[in-house]
């Protein structure tokens, strides 16, 4: 199993065996609430039949259309209604089947775009410590989670990366947006200083990170970044795999915090978490810099078997159907800030020593125990397992998303069931 302590799992498994709505069954037949949105994807909630039979209606119609030098109208349609949605100007769209294929992909449009613009010493990529950009070698290289990277021993060359922004020390039970670390986005200057500009092709951050435990961005840092990458000539990738499809309260973190990269990458909720998929947003500019030479020439020497699956377009675009008849991508707003004040209401429990949030993102950070980080979180979710409520474990962070159908009834029990293990576990 991915990222799972195997031999553990085996002795304790968690095992759910079917979905509806907001609720898990396990396989012992309990209600468990779905806390995180199964991994952050299932944004409308579980079992929404309009994706379960746009699914199968497709496979009865065109089970598959090779993806080059052919291609079938949905995916088209796809893009057309993803770019209906973008934030202003990110609205040429490249799909593939995960999020780390759309950072790979993204690093390699950066990589190509410099190098079509006559600038090919750009190559240089930084992404930021705590970020996680997936799996692929692209993605692991750029991202700063370091039991990613140990393990494998090498990745990447010419990669760098960014200090991150968690400062508990100056933001601990920070609300929304903290106040302080802005000016941490002025590594990008340092990162100039140390290897030239004319050797960077691009920055990588989520705009909130999510695997390492949601680290809402310090205000006006997204802004800083911005700046600093226009003023080098850097291109600037906003990882939206997580914040993408509402998450907010917004469409994009773009929107929510109106600063708009040059390309975004996305995958999850753009399916509802229903069939693999994944899409690259990338600006006019980089789109037509790579639109040159001879019409007969490929432009991008890049692409998938499934990039634009016709199942996964299906899919995708009953889920923008749902999105957009129940307003869903801008339904977080309303209840952003009940949720910051449900969870900061765990504020004083024994050994809680942070509580973030923004959007429907948050996080609760309990102290590390004597025996290993890691070990009071993985207690705490095989708790509220046990008492009805699963959410995404990040080391001793315990990390809430819920589908953003979610109802305050639901956000009243997340809290309960975690308080109480909390007391518990304590
Ligand atoms: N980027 C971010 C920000 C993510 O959160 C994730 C997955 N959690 C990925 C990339 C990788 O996505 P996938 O697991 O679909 O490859």
């Amino acid at each position: 199993m991915p990222f799972t302590a195997n031999r553990q799992f085996k002795k304790t498994p968690r095992l759910f065996s079917s979905a509806k709505g907001m609720y898990y069954t396990s396989v012992d037949g309990r209600q468990v609430i779905d806390g995180s949105a199964g991994l952050w994807c299932v944004n409308a909630g579980h079992g929404r039949p309009e994706i379960a039979s746009a699914v199968e209606r497709q496979l009865s119609t065109l089970d598959f259309a090779p993806s080059f030098n052919m291609g079938h109208p949905l995916a088209f349609d796809f893009a057309e209604r993803l770019a209906e949605i973008a934030p202003k100007g990110l609205d040429r769209i490249f799909f593939t089947n995960s999020g780390s294929e759309s950072v790979d992909t993204a690093l390699k449009i950066a990589l190509a775009y410099h190098r079509a613009a006559g600038q090919p010493t750009r190559t240089r990529l930084i992404g930021r410590e705590r970020g996680y950009h997936g799996v692929g070698f692209g993605g692991m290289s750029v991202g700063g989670m370091v039991a990613n990277r140990r393990q494998f021993a090498t990745h990447l060359p010419g990669v760098d990366h960014i200090r991150h922004t968690h400062d508990m020390a100056r933001n601990a039970f920070a609300k929304d947006q903290p106040d302080h670390g802005a000016e941490l986005a002025d590594d990008v200057e340092r990162m100039v200083a140390l290897h030239g500009a004319d050797t960077i092709a691009a920055v990588i951050v989520e705009p909130v990170p999510g695997s390492t435990a949601v680290l809402p961005p310090p205000k006006n840092y997204l802004q800083r970044l911005r700046e600093l990458c226009t003023k080098h000539g850097i291109l600037l990738i906003f990882d939206e795999v997580i914040t993408g499809f509402g998450r907010l309260g917004a469409p994009f973190a773009a929107n929510f915090f109106g600063v708009t990269p040059d390309m975004m990458t996305t995958a999850k909720g753009i399916t509802n978490g229903t069939v693999p998929c994944g899409a690259v947003f990338a600006s006019r500019q980089v789109h037509d810099g790579l639109m040159v030479g001879p019409d007969n020439a490929m432009e991008l020497f890049h692409g998938y078997t499934y990039s634009a699956h016709p199942v996964a377009c299906a899919a995708g675009l009953a889920t923008l159907d749902i999105y957009k008849d129940e307003g869903l991508l801008t339904r977080g707003a309303q209840f952003a800030d009940y949720f910051r004040d449900a969870l900061h209401s765990l504020k004083g429990l024994p050994n809680v020593v942070d509580i973030r949030n923004v959007g429907l993102m948050g996080a609760v950070e309990v102290a590390p125990r004597k025996d290993g980080v890691g070990a009071r979180g993985y207690d705490l979710m095989v708790d509220c397992f046990n008492n009805g409520l699963y959410f995404r474990m990040s080391g001793d962070s315990l990390a809430m998303s819920p589908p953003l159908i979610v109802e305050k009834k639901h956000i009243d029990d997340m809290v309960s069931i975690l308080g109480d293990a909390i007391k518990r576990v304590a």
